[in-house]
């Protein structure tokens, strides 16, 4: 007779067999899962990483339910450190496990697996002395399994010719309580054929990738233009500077789509088709008589200023030769073309600046002579005469002194400029030279507004007033209509980042300058558009603008826009700073451009 008790111990023996079979029975149905989805798996190579992440994210999770482990993690070998790394994703463990879970391949389990290739069971993390070089016990691992990660390379009749290790596969921390056996280290090895092709792949993909994105970074840190153009006239790569070039829009991807389509410049166009042709016929160059055609192209952007490139073609062949496309490369020579043409007009406008007081000292030299027996004029009138004389040999002195210190500053930088440092009361410096401007015009009204009255500061006495007779000459200069010229002096105490200075501004109310002339100005040669029509060569503002960084100081313009009047401002420490002996110090090297 059986017992109440007895037989409720019988259903409970069924109850726990009845759930062991269904878990077998699970079990082999995920194995035969795997054993029909690794193919496709692992065959071809998926189009993302994010793919390969869920693969392997899948692979893990499953490998952990067949061989009942609590955790499943793969190793892997890092590039730039060598030591084998959990690699994400991983079944059973945090993020912040993974991250700390990492080992030189010469220690541990996973060193050992990863160097023996062979697999391997530890049944007590505790005591196990691999595991314990491993640290594992923090991880809360008791036990586990470990196979390498292997591929194999076959050669046309499936021999063995090359095995890789990637990385280790681990299952720690058997479910039940259990204890890993053999026949888990069969299943492991089986399934980890899938996980080292899966790696594999992923590892080859994130490189490619990365290479790509290292070619592509460095396309767009070049300063030039660059566009690569298939085989089949569509552009492959456009970087950020050739699409500015061509005011591609931004929301528009030129990649796949004609060049015609893309680049709407009939001359440019032109040309890039001029350059296939001589790629593919060397020899058509010469056919030209030896004239070269001009490789550049001329470019207006929205706002309508100019720029010149200088256009290089190249063709891009695979490792057996076989073409790719071709590579246009655009480098801007805008400022190099500016800057000859400039010299050239430069040429001509100081033989005329030379020139023009030169004129009127041979007429007054010449009356004077004429005039043998001192009869004709009185002596106020030679007097006058000598004086007009005089002006036009200083100002011809300072043309000459002008281009002799921008040959300096060319050399040298402005730590070429031999500066004779004095305490000076710029007020009255500033007074001076505006009692020389106001001698040459009756049109403008000078003002200076000095707050305090007296500024005293270190400078080269000559200099300042070099900088001050350009700077006010130019607002007389460029306000043919008169106006007021207002000359400020304040003092700005010291900052964090500058020491106390002087500043000072020239407000004029004359023909005012665009947003480009502001960038502009003070580049050697340049002249505004509007300013053409003015007398002038362009080596002012270059020669003011270096005559203040050796003074450690700056300019800068403001302008509200054409016809609007003009400011210039500058500013300049107070005091240079000293050595040890009390000597200012020279200008640095970064000083001197
Ligand atoms: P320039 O001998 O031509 O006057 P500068 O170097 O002194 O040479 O000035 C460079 C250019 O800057 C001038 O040609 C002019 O176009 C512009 N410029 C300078 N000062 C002014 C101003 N006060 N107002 C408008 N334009 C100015």
């Amino acid at each position: 007779m059986v017992t109440t008790d007895e037989f409720e111990v019988l259903r409970q023996q069924i109850q726990r067999l009845k759930k062991e079979l269904a878990e077998v029975k699970q079990r082999n149905a995920e194995l035969e899962r795997v054993r029909s989805s690794a193919a496709p798996e692992v065959g071809e190579l998926p189009v993302a990483i994010s793919e390969f992440e869920e693969t392997l994210r899948r692979l893990v999770q499953r490998t952990a339910m067949i061989v009942q482990a609590e955790k499943c993690v793969i190793m892997v070998r890092d590039r730039e450190t060598g030591d084998l790394v959990a690699r994400p994703p991983a079944f059973g463990m945090t993020d912040e496990e993974l991250r700390e879970f990492r080992i030189s391949p010469d220690r541990g389990i996973s060193g050992a697996v990863f160097q023996s290739t062979a697999a391997g069971i530890f049944h007590d993390a505790a005591t196990d002395e691999r595991a314990v070089a491993e640290n594992l016990v923090r991880f809360r691992i008791r036990n586990g399994v470990s196979v390498p990660l292997l591929i194999e390379k076959r050669d046309e009749e499936n021999r063995i010719v090359d095995r890789i290790t990637v990385g280790v596969l681990h299952c720690f921390n058997k479910r039940y309580g259990g204890e890993f056996i053999e026949e888990d280290v069969r299943l492991l090895e089986r399934l980890s054929r899938n996980a080292a092709a899966v790696i594999a792949n992923a590892q080859m993909f994130q490189e490619v990738v990365e290479e790509k994105q290292k070619l592509v970074h460095t396309l767009e840190s070049l300063t030039a233009g660059l566009i690569f153009l298939n085989q089949r006239g569509r552009i492959g790569q456009m970087n950020t500077q050739a699409r500015a070039m061509f005011a591609v829009p931004e929301d528009f991807n030129p990649i796949g789509r004609p060049i015609e389509e893309v680049v709407r410049h009939e001359e440019c166009l032109k040309l890039l088709h001029r350059k296939l042709e001589e790629l593919c016929h060397p020899q058509k160059e010469e056919e030209v008589g030896g004239i070269r055609q001009p490789d550049e192209i001329t470019v207006h952007d929205k706002d309508d200023v100019e720029y010149i490139y200088q256009v290089h073609a190249t063709s891009v062949t695979d490792d057996n030769g076989n073409p790719l496309g071709t590579v246009f490369l655009f480098t801007d020579i805008t400022d190099l073309r500016h800057v000859e043409r400039m010299k050239t007009e430069f040429v001509s406008i100081v033989s005329h600046e030379l020139r023009t007081p030169l004129t009127p000292m041979k007429g007054f030299v010449r009356t004077l002579l004429d005039d043998e027996n001192e009869e004709w004029y009185t002596r106020e009138d030679r007097r006058e005469f000598y004086k007009i004389i005089e002006e036009n040999v200083d100002r011809l002195g300072r043309l000459i002194d002008d281009l002799l210190n921008v040959s300096r500053i060319e050399r040298m930088g402005a730590a070429g400029l031999d500066m004779k440092w004095e305490e000076v009361d710029l007020r009255k410096a500033v007074e001076d030279v505006a009692t020389v401007q106001r001698a040459r015009t009756n049109k403008h009204t000078i003002v200076v507004d000095f707050d305090p009255e007296t500024i005293v500061v270190e400078t080269d006495p000559d200099k300042i007033q070099n900088i001050l007779h350009n700077i006010i000459s130019n607002a007389i200069k460029y306000s043919p209509d008169g106006g007021e010229i207002r000359i400020i002096g304040r003092l700005e105490p010291a900052t964090e980042t500058e020491p106390e200075s002087v500043l000072v501004g020239v407000k004029d109310q004359g023909i005012g300058m665009t947003e480009h002339d502001l960038k502009a100005v003070g580049n050697k040669f340049y002249r505004t558009a509007q300013s053409k029509s003015i007398g002038g060569t362009g080596i002012g503002l270059f020669l003011v603008i270096n005559l203040l960084k050796a003074h450690r100081g700056r300019l800068w313009p403001e302008s509200e826009g054409l016809g609007k009047g003009s400011t210039f401002w500058f500013r300049f420490p107070v005091r240079q700073p000293r050595d040890e002996n009390g000597n200012i110090l020279p200008l640095t090297m970064d000083l001197k451009e």
